[in-house]
């Protein structure tokens, strides 16, 4: 991350990288501003977590359980996001639980990464709808902020979005899943590369696609490299 895309993300997010100096205390030293932004990071992340568990800000918050933050390293390098929490990831408060989380870690395995390393996953509503219905434009007004808020935290080189309604969502499109992969596509203010693959719960449905999934993901793990071995093309 080159220090203008850190001040960037930064000045999204509102946050001021220099602490103030106490009277009389010692010039700043070099190392002190890396420790002063981790520190608010750390507390903005800590403040966005409180404020979605609290949340009421669309119908959502009457039938969950619990909201779903999210899950894993939150200084990963990947951002996995889906859809909205089903009926297990309400009860656990965790995304991408049961079956399709266990194809997802299989997936993520696929190309070196796993669940909490270097890795976050979330997803664009972070309460579940009933019956796991389709999210409803309003409640995507709603939550879509947070999910924003926590892309401007993370600073993800990149992100993979799984499924249909997570891609169309996120890149403000109603083109059909298969038009969407294969593709590098940019989200927000700060032009997060994104990368479309099936849902995994899609793809224990409908396994011959897994094929394709791979294709995605060897795609994406190309991608990454190339990002991160030379991000002053980027
Ligand atoms: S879905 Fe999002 S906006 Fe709606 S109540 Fe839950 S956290 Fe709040």
């Amino acid at each position: 991350m080159n220090a203008t895309r850190r001040a960037q993300y930064l000045e999204v997010l509102g946050i001021d990288v220099w602490l103030p100096r106490a009277r009389g205390s010692p010039a700043l030293t070099p190392a002190q501003p890396a420790r002063a932004v981790r520190a608010d990071r750390s507390e903005a992340w800590r403040a966005l977590q409180r404020e979605v568990s609290q949340c009421t800000k669309c119908a959502l918050h009457a039938t969950r359980t619990q909201a779903v933050f999210g899950v894993g390293d939150p200084q990963a390098q990947w951002l996995v996001v889906g859809e909205a929490p089903g009926a297990e990831e309400d009860r656990q408060g965790e995304p991408f639980v049961g079956r399709a989380g266990q194809l997802l870690n299989a997936m993520l395995r696929a190309i070196g990464l796993a669940r909490g390393a270097n890795v976050y996953i979330a997803n664009i509503l972070k309460s579940r709808p009933p019956s796991n219905r389709d999210p409803k434009p309003e409640e995507v007004s709603s939550c879509l902020p947070y999910l924003m808020r926590q892309i401007a935290l993370l600073e993800p080189v990149l992100i993979l979005c799984v499924g249909r309604i997570a891609a169309q969502t996120l890149l403000g499109t109603d083109a059909p899943l298969g038009r969407l992969r294969s593709r590098v596509h940019h989200f927000g203010e700060l032009n997060t590369p994104v990368i479309v693959t099936y849902h995994p719960a899609y793809l224990l449905r409908t396994p011959a696609d897994k094929r394709k999934a791979w294709q995605d993901l060897k795609f994406a793990r190309s991608v990454f490299r190339e990002l991160t071995a030379h991000p002053e093309r980027h």
